[in-house]
Parts: C-alpha cells; sequence; structure tokens
C-alpha cells in the first residue's frame, strides 16, 4: 500500500463543511483519504507534526503576480519562491504571460498549482484602446491557446476606452473564460471613479472579476471611509456577476517611470505622489524616495525588498526611473472594513483576500487575515472561506478549497500564533515543511483550449472550467 501523509492532531478548518476539531488528516495518492479522531501511523508514512496548529485547505491566492513582471528584471522564480513559502498553494497570475510562466516552472518550480491571465494592453497586444470585436476574439483565442485561463486589463496602467473595455469583457463572457479588470478607463483612474463606472461597462448581464478593491479607496475622491461605503454599495449593487478581492498589504507595488519632460507616464504613482501633496513629476517621486514615503524594489538576499533615503535614489537614478516602485498608500482600515463587511443576508461583499504579491514582495495573506480573527473581526471558519473557499469557487476550483474525503490533497498548515504557515502539501505532496521549500516543479491549470501547449510544454497540467467559476455560475444567464 502506498505511503501516506499524516498531517497530525491540528485543529482541521473547513468552511465548506463548517468542521473545527482537532483531528488527524491523513493524504493518500494525492487526495485527502479521510479525517479521523487518531489515525493509527504505519510504516513509512510521513507524520508532519500539526499540534497547536491550523490545517486548513490549502490558500489560493487569487491576485498574485509571477509570470509577468520580468520586464522589471525580476526572475520569475522569486515569486513561486515567495508565494510557496507564504503558504500559498495554487496562485493566479492577474496578467502575465505562459511562456514565462513554463520557463520559470521548469527552471524554478516550487511544487505550487499555477494559473494565469493574460494581459491585454493596447499597442502592445491589441492595436488601439478601442479595439473592435474581431480583434480581440482573435486575440484572446491565441492567448487561451497558449494556456491562459482569461484575460486582466490594468486600467490604471493601460486604460481602455470604456466601450473598449465593455468589448473585452463581452467578448471573455461570450469565449467563457475568466476576466478580471484594474478599474480605470481613459475617462477615469484607478480609483473610485474607475469603479463607479463599471456597472456602466458591464451591462445587465457582464460577468466580471474586480481587483482588489481597497486600491480604490485611498481617499482620491472622498475620504477613503466614505469610499469604502460606496465601493461595498457598487459591488453589493453589482450582485452575483461579479467577484471581487481584497488585499493585505500596506505597501502598494507600481512604476516609477518617467518620460523625458519629467512627467509620471502612470496614473497610479501620480495619485500616490498627490496623496501626500508631492509634486507629480520627477523632482516628486525623486524627494518621496528620499524621504521614506516611496521605495524602490531592490532585491535584497534572494528576495526582494523596498529600499527608500540614498540607497533608494541611487538606484532610481541608476535605472533612470525605470525601476519599480512602491508607496504605503494602502490603508489597513480600508482593507480591514471591505474583508469584515457582509450583505443584509450575512454574506460577505468581497469574496477572498487575495496578495497583489507573488513576485512582489506583499505575501502577507494569511498572517493579516489571522490578525483579523485574532482581532475578531473574523471567524476561524470565516478566515478559512476567504483564504481557500472562495477563492477555488472564484476559479471554479471544485476539488480544491475543501477539506474532506476525496478533495484534492492540497493544505496549508498555520501556525495561528505569528500567523504564519509552516507546512504546505499540494497534491499529495509535501512543498513546505517547516518553513522550507522542499519540492519542485508544479502543475499548470488551463482550459480545453491550452491543453495542447500546456501538453507541450512538458509540464502536469490540469484542465479547469472557467464557467464553473463563480462569476458565471452564481446566476445564470438571465437573458
Ligand atoms: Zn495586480
Amino acid at each position: 500500500m502506498a505511503n501516506r501523509i499524516v498531517l497530525r492532531g491540528g485543529r482541521v478548518l473547513d468552511a465548506k463543511t463548517r468542521f473545527d476539531a482537532v483531528a488527524d488528516v491523513v493524504i493518500s495518492g494525492g487526495i485527502v483519504e479521510d479525517i479521523v479522531d487518531e489515525y493509527e501511523v504505519g510504516a513509512g508514512d510521513d507524520v508532519i507534526d500539526a499540534s497547536g496548529k491550523w490545517v486548513i485547505p490549502g490558500h489560493i491566492d487569487a491576485h498574485a503576480h509571477f509570470a509577468g513582471t520580468s520586464d522589471f528584471g525580476f526572475d520569475s522564480v522569486i515569486g513561486l519562491k515567495q508565494l510557496a513559502r507564504a503558504g500559498v498553494t495554487t496562485a493566479i497570475d492577474l496578467g502575465g504571460s505562459m511562456d514565462t510562466l513554463y520557463d520559470a516552472v521548469r527552471r524554478g518550480g516550487t511544487g505550487i498549482n499555477m494559473a494565469s491571465l493574460m494581459r491585454i494592453t493596447p499597442s502592445a497586444n491589441i492595436s488601439s484602446a478601442e479595439p473592435d470585436r474581431a480583434e480581440l476574439d482573435q486575440v484572446l483565442t491565441d492567448g487561451l491557446a497558449t494556456g491562459s485561463i482569461g484575460a486582466k486589463m490594468w486600467g490604471g496602467y493601460d486604460p481602455l476606452t470604456p466601450e473598449g473595455t465593455a468589448r473585452v469583457i463581452e467578448a471573455c463572457n461570450t469565449l467563457g473564460t475568466h476576466v478580471a479588470f484594474h478599474v480605470g478607463t481613459t475617462e477615469t483612474g484607478s480609483r473610485l471613479d474607475g469603479l463607479r463606472e463599471v456597472p456602466e461597462i458591464l451591462g445587465a448581464n457582464g460577468r466580471l472579476h474586480i481587483a482588489h478593491i481597497n486600491a480604490y479607496c485611498r481617499g482620491s475622491i472622498l475620504e477613503p471611509h466614505e469610499e469604502v461605503i460606496e465601493a461595498l454599495q457598487i459591488i453589493e449593487e453589482l450582485g452575483p456577476r461579479v467577484v471581487s478581492e481584497v488585499h493585505m498589504a500596506v505597501p502598494n507595488f507600481t512604476r516609477g517611470e518617467c518620460a523625458p519632460d519629467g512627467s509620471i507616464v502612470n496614473d497610479v504613482p501620480r495619485n500616490c505622489l498627490r496623496l501626500r501633496d508631492y509634486e507629480a513629476n520627477i523632482d516628486g517621486m525623486r524627494a518621496a524616495i528620499r524621504d521614506g514615503y516611496g521605495s524602490v524594489v531592490m532585491l535584497v538576499n534572494d528576495r526582494l525588498d523596498l529600499v527608500s533615503g540614498t540607497a533608494g535614489l541611487a538606484e532610481f537614478d541608476r535605472l533612470k526611473s525605470m525601476t519599480p516602485m512602491s508607496f504605503p498608500v494602502n490603508l489597513p482600515s480600508t482593507a480591514f472594513a471591505l474583508t469584515a463587511a457582509k450583505d443584509g443576508e450575512g454574506k460577505f461583499v468581497v469574496d477572498a483576500v487575495a496578495s497583489d504579491g507573488g513576485i512582489l514582495p506583499r505575501n502577507v495573506n494569511i498572517e493579516q487575515t489571522i490578525a483579523m480573527v485574532k482581532f475578531g473581526a473574523l471567524e476561524p471558519l470565516e478566515a478559512v472561506a476567504k483564504l481557500s473557499y472562495n477563492p477555488a469557487r472564484m476559479f471554479g476550483l471544485t476539488n480544491k478549497g475543501r477539506l474532506e474525503s476525496g478533495a484534492d490533497a492540497d493544505i496549508t498548515v498555520i501556525n495561528p500564533q505569528t500567523g504564519g504557515a509552516t507546512d504546505t502539501v499540494v497534491g499529495g505532496k509535501v512543498v513546505l515543511r517547516n518553513g522550507y521549500i522542499v519540492s519542485s516543479g508544479g502543475t499548470i491549470f488551463t482550459t480545453d483550449r491550452g491543453k495542447i501547449a500546456a501538453a507541450n510544454s512538458g509540464i502536469p497540467y490540469e484542465i479547469i472550467e472557467p464557467l464553473q467559476g463563480l462569476m458565471y455560475s452564481r446566476v445564470s444567464d438571465p437573458s
């Protein structure tokens, strides 16, 4: 008989069945074989002592970046490592390239499950900010054939017109793929005004994943708490046709890029500077770095770190502004309020906690969600729903996000004192043991349209069906 992995004596928490008890989890052949009071360990079984710890279905990070940030010169492998160390068992790249992903997994996969949304960028992979439907269908079909599970628009960086944005969503909905939107169009920004635009863009039937709701409640238009209230109203009114997430890291991640005339190229860093009354140009950017408000993201000892002051400024100047940047603009009170908010029926308005991290040093989902449990803002099983059950449903990962016999053996073990992950199992293999990555490779999730590319990559893959994701399945098409 095959050897088993036994997670012994932890507090086993499952949001779907509402199971919450100290038990042994027995894993065999890649699935959860049984959850029992006390399992009699056999010779050759691999026992992980989980006493005093929480054992939850594996954390699914519904918004990460690890296969599309090569522009910054950082290796995607760093992202795969940072995710695995943070206790993630499945990560979705929001706007990457499958070739980058395949290459990273071959060179330095960490054993986790991965999927990617292709990025829709005017003047890069589409001809303008208002592409026609035929062009979009071609771009999407080509991208899905590389293995992507859908598309992502980056409104704060590469906005489309409102009409172009609506057309991308419509094309994705018709193809039945996942579609995510960092809000903002040519008419609005990566702010509350961008979110206000979404109902009209979506129309009566559109389905959408709205990325990081908290990023639009930084106080650019109203007071932050007023923006939170309005954002929640918008999400609630859009109802079951949208899925959404919130990230918990205070530092954001953006680009420093300035034009030769000293203006700042992107909307997000301009907003960050204005929030603290810095000039929205290269002089303001340099002053912010010198003062410690702005940080340059740099590789320090095999991890990405935030560097400001003289060292940060030297790097910014050396790279002639072409550097990833970070500002502490995400308000903890905003993330807290949006994560805890429930509708009149007691259901969460925002589905999941997701990092917007990966290669970005922001992988604090588990710590911050457990901190909310300690604060009394979430029940333990609600934290598990935010970290695993809900994100699994967002992507139609029907055999994940739950911890019961027959489910995939993707499990995260958490030290509730520190809030950090200590061990993970992915597909029945130990990936993280006592905080160290002990696995390699990984599994790619793709759709039926991407199976040839996935097979050609030589990397293990699984077919998923985006139509089973919540944005499509939570309510049937009213038309
Ligand atoms: Zn992102």
